[in-house]
Order: structure tokens, then C-alpha cells, then sequence
């Protein structure tokens, strides 16, 4: 139109074929919008797509996560129900050994059960461990400490096995007075599982060498002559569910996670670890960095050994599973201690609140009433009518036992608990008025 206007006292022919191409131009204009609009129409599919595949991408993901969590919950809820069975077995073991005129080989086998059990809570530790680490589920506790104090409670951990085995073990005496900033229980179970694994890749009769170096870090070193690592081996070393190949003489077990373990609360520790090996037969040298205390005082002295005889007391235990309340009971019986059982948290409440014990073992994972509610109810009750409470679980980890001390135990002592840490704990008690 702006043509036409534009363009004055020309003839109706001339309009007739402007008009034409303008015809011509409008329906190739309108050609492109279509195409235009098209090809808009398969952008916005095309985006749609994009849009639905970024949701699916999150939606796996979401999933992955999801049944990861759901992984590791479950180990760590297999770990505590497979806790549970070893207090029957651990309490019976001790009481064969008490049992008067016991033969000595029954001694030798009384002493392999409660081997054995030990060595299936580390296990279960160690797999509970696993997942909790893998879900960011464990916090430490810092404060200084001295590290030759952690190398040599380590130390005291695994030398029954590198005894048993005829191994040497040696730590180094340099780098004695050193602090580090850590853990206490966590520093030292990273030292427990490196000495333990050096052990378990070293041949009978073979040395496990520890040494210390420091210089702007700490540096610690736990060389092995033992089985040595191939390439391969070494490259995952640290990884969750690996292990090394196993002989077929000397099946150790282990779960694979010990050195995952080490690694996750090492990096929590602001530290590294590091595998190296000259190969198979070579033997196996781990290296552990870990940064200088900031800290100039020196660390805070260990509580003194604790007197472990009971008086007698009269006790009550809440426990769902027949045969560790019938052993426990058992075992405080012949300690002089009078004692009752509840089977459940309703039934334990009710006895508790007749007032007549001083002291409550109770169970955390009780039908009917949990051992958390059982607490937190006699905690309302008159102070008269309150004893001593001792909870005796299945969940190891620091914050169920924060969870337990806040709903109102006096004492939390993880299953499968050592008898004398049991008296030690009774013995703390102050007998009902
Ligand atoms: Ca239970």
C-alpha cells in the first residue's frame, strides 16, 4: 500500500501487476510464516522434550539417591538386628567359663566364642560405619590428642590376632609427644582397621612396622612384609565392598569397607591416606597424613580404671529376645544381684513404676513401648520411684547414645556388652531407699 501511495499518476496496468507481485510477495510471506510457525511449533517440541528429559535425569537421580538411602538404611538396620543375637551367645559364653569345675579344653572353646563374637561386632561396626559414612550420618568429636596415645590403643586392639599369628608389631617411639586434632574413638579406629588389615595380608611370623615423621603435618607409616597388592588391587584399594584376594588356608573374612572406613574419616580429619605396594608378595605400605594439632596444651588425661565390683542390687531387665534376658539374668545371679524380667516396654513400665529395683537394664528396640518412651515416662514419675536406668542396645552409633542419655538413661552400653562393663555399671548404682 505505501508503494502504491508512494508512487503517483501511474497507469491500471501497472497497479494491476504491482498488485500481482504484492499478491505474489504476500503469499510467499505467508509461505514463511507458516514455515515460521512450523518450525516455532518444533522448537516448542523440541523444548518440551528437552524439559521432560531434564525431569526424567532428576526423577533417576532423585531414584539413585533414593535407593541408595534405602541401601543404607537397611545395612545399618541389619547390622543392629544382627547385633542382638550375641548378647545371648557372648552371656553364655561367660557363664561356661564361671561354670565351677570347668574342663580347660571347655575354657579354650568358651574363649573362641567370645573370640568370635568380638570379632563379629567389629563387623557389624564396621558395616553400620559404612553406611553412615556414605550418608554423612557421623559427626566427630575434636578436641587434642596425643597421637602416640591413638597408635598405641590401636595397637592393644589387634594384638591378639598378630599375637595368635606369631607377627611383630613395632611403633615407633619418634613422633611420641605429637597432637593432632581429632576424634578420639574415630582416630583411633582408623589406626585399628590399617593395623588390622596389615595383619590380615601378612603371613604368620611376618612384621608390621609403624612409624611417625612430622614436619609442617604428621605424617604416620604402617609397612608390612605381607601378600603386597597388585595394580589393580591398589587402584581401589580404598573403595567400598573391595578386597584383596583372599588365601584359601587363611580366610580372615571382612566385609570390604575397613580401609573406606579409614579413608572417609580420615578426610573428615582434614587428612589423606595413601596405598602403595611393590607389588604381589612385596608387601604393603598405607600412609597416613594428618595436619599438626592447633592446640599448644596437651591433651586431656584418660579417666582412671574404674573398680568393677557390684554390691548387691535388685534389677530389672527389659528385654524382648527370651534367651539374652535369661542369660543376662544368669549372669547377675551369680554376682548376688536379685532379678526380674519384663518382656516389653508396657510391662517393663509397669514393674519399674511398682518402685522396688534399683536398677533397670532395658532394651531401646522394645514392642509395645520403646525403651526411649519406657525412660522418658519413669522419668515423669517421683523421683522415690525412679532407678538406676541402663540402656543395653543394639545401636552403637554416638548420636543413639545422645538420643538415649537425653530421654533420661543414666548409662548407655552398646550390645553385645562385656560383662564387666555391665558390674561396672551396677556398681555405679545407689541402692532404692
Ligand atoms: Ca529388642
Amino acid at each position: 500500500m505505501n508503494l502504491v501511495a508512494a508512487t503517483p499518476g501511474i497507469g491500471n496496468d501497472d497497479l494491476a501487476l504491482r498488485l500481482a507481485a504484492l499478491e505474489v510477495e504476500n503469499a510467499q510471506l505467508r509461505r514463511d510464516l507458516d514455515a515460521s510457525c512450523l518450525m516455532a511449533a518444533s522448537l516448542r517440541e523440541a523444548n518440551e522434550h528437552l524439559v521432560l528429559a531434564a525431569v526424567d535425569a532428576q526423577t533417576s537421580r532423585d531414584d539413585a539417591e533414593e535407593t541408595n538411602r534405602r541401601q543404607n538404611e537397611f545395612l545399618a538396620m541389619l547390622a543392629h538386628e544382627l547385633r542382638n543375637p550375641l548378647v545371648p551367645i557372648s552371656v553364655s559364653a561367660s557363664l561356661l567359663e564361671r561354670a565351677p569345675a570347668i574342663e580347660g579344653s571347655l575354657v579354650r572353646l568358651t574363649n573362641v566364642i567370645q573370640r568370635q563374637v568380638d570379632h563379629m561386632a567389629r563387623l557389624l561396626d564396621d558395616l553400620l560405619d559404612a553406611a553412615r559414612l556414605s550418608s554423612g550420618k557421623i559427626t566427630l568429636a575434636v578436641e587434642p590428642l596425643r597421637l602416640a596415645e591413638i597408635l598405641e590403643h590401636a595397637a592393644e586392639t589387634v594384638m591378639p590376632r598378630v599375637r595368635e599369628r606369631g607377627q611383630e608389631l613395632v611403633v615407633g617411639s619418634a613422633g611420641a609427644d605429637l597432637l593432632v586434632d581429632g576424634d578420639r574413638v574415630r582416630l583411633t579406629q582408623v589406626f585399628t582397621n590399617l593395623l588390622s588389615n596389615a595383619s590380615k595380608y601378612t603371613q604368620d611370623g611376618g612384621r608390621i612396622e609403624v612409624t611417625v615423621d612430622a614436619a609442617e603435618s604428621i605424617t604416620v607409616t604402617i609397612a608390612d612384609n605381607g601378600s603386597g597388592m597388585s595394580p589393580e588391587t591398589l587402584g581401589n584399594a580404598f573403595d567400598l565392598f573391595t578386597q584383596g584376594p583372599r588365601s584359601l588356608a587363611r580366610s580372615e573374612g571382612g566385609l570390604g569397607v575397613g580401609l573406606n572406613v579409614v579413608r572417609n574419616l580420615v578426610t573428615m580429619h582434614g587428612g589423606s591416606v595413601s596405598a602403595a605396594s611393590g607389588g604381589l608378595g612385596q608387601g604393603s605400605t598405607f600412609t597416613v597424613g594428618l595436619p599438626l594439632s592447633v592446640a599448644a596444651g596437651a591433651a586431656a588425661a584418660r579417666p582412671a580404671s574404674v573398680n568393677t565390683t557390684s554390691p548387691a542390687r535388685r534389677i530389672l531387665i527389659v528385654e524382648d529376645n527370651v534367651d539374652a534376658s535369661d542369660v543376662l539374668r544368669m549372669l547377675l545371679e551369680i554376682e548376688g544381684h536379685q532379678v526380674e524380667i519384663a518382656g516389653d516396654g508396657h510391662a517393663g513400665l509397669a514393674l519399674a513404676l511398682a518402685g522396688r529395683f534399683d536398677a533397670i537394664v532395658c532394651d531401646i528396640g522394645l514392642p509395645g513401648l520403646d525403651g526411649l518412651e519406657l525412660i522418658a515416662r519413669l522419668r515423669a514419675a517421683p523421683p522415690s520411684l525412679r532407678p538406676f536406668t541402663i540402656a543395653l542396645s543394639g545401636y552403637g552409633q554416638p548420636q543413639d547414645r545422645e538420643r538415649a542419655l537425653t530421654a533420661g538413661f543414666d548409662r548407655y552400653l552398646v550390645k553385645p556388652v562385656a560383662p564387666a562393663v555391665l558390674f561396672e555399671a551396677l556398681a555405679g548404682t545407689v541402692p532404692a531407699r
